[in-house]
């Protein structure tokens, strides 16, 4: 689970690390108010930063620094409600400005291919680390951790020595490192960057940026409720959460519905594929609906997906195995009847194609019922072009 960077900044400070001080607001008026607490406390710049889960918030007018209260709340204005890369921003920070002399980059992160963790550290921050290590790797050192050792001053000191950390730097970016250690190994997160850590014009060393990703399998030993409440994330992603399906929401045309995580996958790349020939239509989501596909399931499928605005057509592609293809069959039927009897619209073209166990029942069932938007195709080929066809139209 990642965190919103206010939250990430909660955890660091509950572990020591230095941190701006800010307070978070959900709307200008709220913005205001707080940086004039700033302000009547001798800080009257404050810098305004969106509250999505993404990187890059600077460089897409995120991040922006005001020079009085009245100039904090018109930035929020501006910020809140914005798009960053998909994600609608719903909160701001307000933090104290930073006077920054330097920034740099470290993280801990788990490293599942040498089955260890990792530090990655380096004086050339406030970038994207994949540009900096692609453009002079010499300047990001990456040091495997022993998670029985930790990262204890002598380790920090040698991590920042070789991210080569100035001497000014050095002492305030070791101990940041033991605490972030200790935050990390203590939320059981599986990831905890600092982007940019930076020296401030007076000599210390703040977390400037802070991401987080929590381990979910810790949720019995942690309060990741508290932190969740944020997790809104895609408004149709937390809506297929509670509704226990695995959506991830992209950023095409063609809904698919699929089951088993391997076919959803492979229909992403055919529905790819085919939609070159189509004005360059993509996959809009990852739906798996696993292997029962009972006539809810595929209801609350369809409903997530139809209520995407971005979609404008749907691909059901379904292999009958266990579950047959008749018994899906009649979960499409049942699913639209469920779906039309809420008054929801379901005129948007919906291209099946059932193959596998019972397919030819299961396909009779579907002619049978005749419903205006279902169209059926044999193959996965046909039907994914079909799909991306009607979905450029
Ligand atoms: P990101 O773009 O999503 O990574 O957001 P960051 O929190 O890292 O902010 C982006 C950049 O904005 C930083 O690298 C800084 O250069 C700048 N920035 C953020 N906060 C401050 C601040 O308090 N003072 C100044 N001068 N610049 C800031
Ligand atoms: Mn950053």
């Amino acid at each position: 689970m990642d965190l919103f960077e206010y939250q990430a900044k909660e955890l660091f400070a509950e572990y020591g690390v230095p941190v701006p001080q800010g307070k978070v607001a959900s709307t200008p008026e709220e913005a205001r108010a707080i940086a004039e607490e700033f302000a009547a406390a001798g800080k009257s710049r404050v810098v305004v930063k969106a509250q999505v889960k993404t990187g890059g918030r600077g460089k897409a007018g995120g991040v922006k620094l005001a020079g009085d209260a009245a100039e904090a709340r018109d930035l929020a204005a501006q910020i809140l409600g914005m798009d960053i890369k998909g994600h609608t921003v719903h909160r701001v920070l307000i933090e104290e400005a930073s006077d920054i002399a330097e920034e740099y980059y470290f993280s801990f992160l788990l490293d599942r291919a040498n089955r260890t963790f990792l530090s990655i550290c380096s004086a050339e921050g406030g970038v994207e680390i994949e540009e900096v290590a692609a453009t002079n790797p010499d300047a990001v050192a990456k040091v495997a951790v022993n998670p029985l050792e930790g990262a204890p001053a002598d380790v920090a000191a040698e991590i920042v020595r070789r991210g080569k950390l100035p001497e000014a730097a050095a002492q305030g970016a070791t101990e940041a490192v033991t605490k972030l250690w200790d935050c990390f190994v203590g939320k059981d997160a599986q990831l905890v960057e600092v982007n940019p850590l930076i020296l401030t014009g007076d000599g210390r060393v703040v977390a400037l940026d802070g991401k987080v990703t929590l381990d979910e399998n810790a949720d019995f030993r942690q309060d990741l409720e508290s932190l969740a409440f944020a997790a809104e994330g895609d408004p149709l992603e937390v809506k297929a959460k509670e509704k226990g399906l695995n959506y991830v929401k992209l950023d095409g045309q063609v809904g698919i519905i699929g089951n088993g995580a391997g076919l959803v996958m492979s229909t992403l790349d055919v529905v790819a594929y085919a939609g070159e020939a189509h004005g360059g239509v993509k996959p809009a989501n990852f739906l798996d609906i696993g292997g029962g596909a009972s006539a809810e399931v595929m209801a609350n499928g369809l409903e997530i997906i139809l209520g995407d605005p971005d979609v404008k057509s749907v691909f059901v592609n379904v292999f009958g195995g266990i579950t047959a293809c008749d018994a899906v069959a009649n979960g499409i039927v049942s699913a639209l009847e469920l779906l039309e009897s809420r008054g929801d619209d379901v005129s948007k073209p919906l291209v099946v194609r059932l193959d596998g166990n019972n397919a030819e029942v299961g396909r009779k069932i579907l002619n049978d019922r005749s419903h205006p938007a279902v169209r059926q195709l044999e193959t996965m080929d046909g039907a994914a072009d079909k799909a991306a066809e009607l979905a450029a139209k």
